[in-house]
């Protein structure tokens, strides 16, 4: 028996049967043959059917089942364990918004369903016994590895502006060139982006900067880079006129990011290391400077992730790693400590990173990076495994200590909490209780000598 184009997993051959066995056709689509084609792991699996949603809720009584599509005719279902999405063969009518069909009408035939999906390779649809589908040329594409519009480019794009971003994304994620109709059209419709949510091209956008193809086209299409965040085309073609670096600021920051793994904080942080340089740029004697540039660039950050709906924690890591990036590498353990207490590990690992990949997208002759470098990370394992004090919750002397030595509750008591803590954390104490509580003493006892002395004069 021949091998079949596309192993499915059995519970959408399960779903595919029971939607035939009730009468109905029914495929696989879109991303998952794509991937299955190209021998990725899809990241789901969706189903398309003649079935209207209420039908194909019937073919799944048993099992549980999400509504929150129906208007778009999907229902989510929950077959063996696999969330599966079985949406009815549709037709979307004109475009309002630039972003959302009028009216969605469901269609008999697969065919029409095909044709109202964004790009050729994801317009493919599969059943075992009837194999691929493919009306309008994906596999060919997939051979060419390219992205081309189904239909006529410029008019896809205004009817959905979100496809524009799309188009870039799946070649960045596919290491796929972007075909040349395509490609010119969606630059022209660039500025159709400013009708899309922010959540919308935050998703897209994550994606695409984090792809296998991102430098290339986060190079290639600055145009709409620079649609999405305005900040950064004050970056490209800036010289910064040091020795340092013979790149323009965006060309050294997309050299930097060639280096970064994809992991979406590091890459974030990268992308936006030096967006604030353009408005900190002096220039004297001795060349370009940008002084202040790392806390310009952390504000800018704040701004461009808050726009882009961000959620806080990534907002709060990503602008506090822009703010570190520019600091010196800690070189000793009290410097790692005092790093260890701003950044969790993970962070401490993107902020070596950052560091690391910043050097190596500056001029050859300064780009090997500082092997100080190498020290940190196994420094952070060494103090985590010895449990090293560095907040007043590992300090052994606490606030009731304090309080019983005689000291008041208030704001001089905290204070001091942090003078021990700051000492314990530099190696000038050790974290033992006996001592703590006579360095304690001592300072409190000096400070009141203090205060007096400032109360008489
Ligand atoms: P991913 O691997 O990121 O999930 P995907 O191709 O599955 O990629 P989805 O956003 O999950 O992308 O969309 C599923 C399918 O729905 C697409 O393959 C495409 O056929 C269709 N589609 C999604 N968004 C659009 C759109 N804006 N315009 C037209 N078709 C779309
Ligand atoms: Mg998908």
């Amino acid at each position: 028996m021949q091998e079949p184009l596309i192993k499915l997993p059995p519970q959408v051959r399960k779903a595919l049967e029971r939607l035939n066995a009730a009468g109905y056709e029914a495929f696989a689509v879109g991303g998952c043959v794509r991937d299955a084609l190209l021998g990725r792991t899809p990241n789901d699996w969706d189903v398309t059917t003649s079935a209207r949603p209420e039908q194909t809720a019937a073919c799944f009584l048993d099992c549980r089942r999400i509504e929150t599509g129906l208007k778009h005719g999907t229902l989510t279902v929950i077959l063996d364990g696999m969330t599966l999405e079985i949406t009815t063969f549709r037709q979307d009518g004109d475009y309002a918004d630039h972003r959302h069909p009028v009216e969605v009408t469901f269609s008999p035939c697969v065919e029409e369903d095909l044709a109202r999906r964004d790009f050729t390779v994801n317009a493919m649809a599969y059943h075992p016994e009837r194999g691929l589908v493919d009306l309008f040329g994906g596999r060919e594409d997939l051979a060419s590895r390219r992205i081309v519009c189904v239909g006529e480019p410029a008019r896809r794009f205004d009817e959905d502006g979100l496809r524009i971003l799309r188009a870039i994304r799946f070649a960045s994620v596919l290491d796929f060139t972007v075909e040349e109709n395509t490609s010119a059209a969606l630059r022209e419709g660039r500025g159709l982006l400013a009708h899309i949510a922010a959540e919308r091209i935050r998703e897209e956008f994550c994606k695409l900067i984090c792809g296998v193809g991102a430098v290339r086209i986060l190079e290639e299409y600055r145009d709409v880079v620079a649609q999405i965040i305005p900040e950064l085309e004050a970056c490209m073609g800036f010289d910064q006129h040091t020795r340092y670096h013979c790149y323009d600021v965006y060309g050294h920051t997309l050299r930097a990011l060639s280096h970064s793994s994809a992991d979406l904080r590091t890459r974030l942080a990268i992308l936006l290391h030096d967006v604030g340089k353009p408005s900190c740029y002096t220039r004297d004697g001795d060349g370009g400077h940008f002084y202040g540039h790392a806390e310009k660039s952390a504000e800018l950050t704040g701004e461009i992730l808050r726009r882009l709906r961000f959620d806080r924690a990534t907002e709060e890591a990503v602008t506090a790693l822009v703010g570190a990036h520019h600091r010196p590498i800690p070189t000793d353990e009290k410097s790692v400590k005092r790093l260890m207490q701003r950044f969790s590990d993970e962070d401490i690992q993107r902020l070596v990173a950052l560091w690391r990949c910043d050097r190596l997208g500056c001029a050859p002759e300064f780009s090997t990076p500082d092997p100080a470098l190498d020290q940190v990370l196994p420094t952070v394992e060494r103090l985590r495994s010895a449990n090293a004090c560095l907040s007043l919750r590992d300090l052994t002397v606490k606030g009731q200590d304090l309080m019983a030595m005689g000291i008041p509750a208030g704001k001089e008591l905290g204070e001091l909490l942090g003078f021990l803590l700051d000492r314990v954390v530099d190696g000038e104490l050790p974290n033992d209780r006996d001592e703590l509580l006579r360095a304690a003493r001592n300072r409190w006892s000096s400070l009141k000598k203090q205060d007096g002395f400032d109360n008489r004069t």
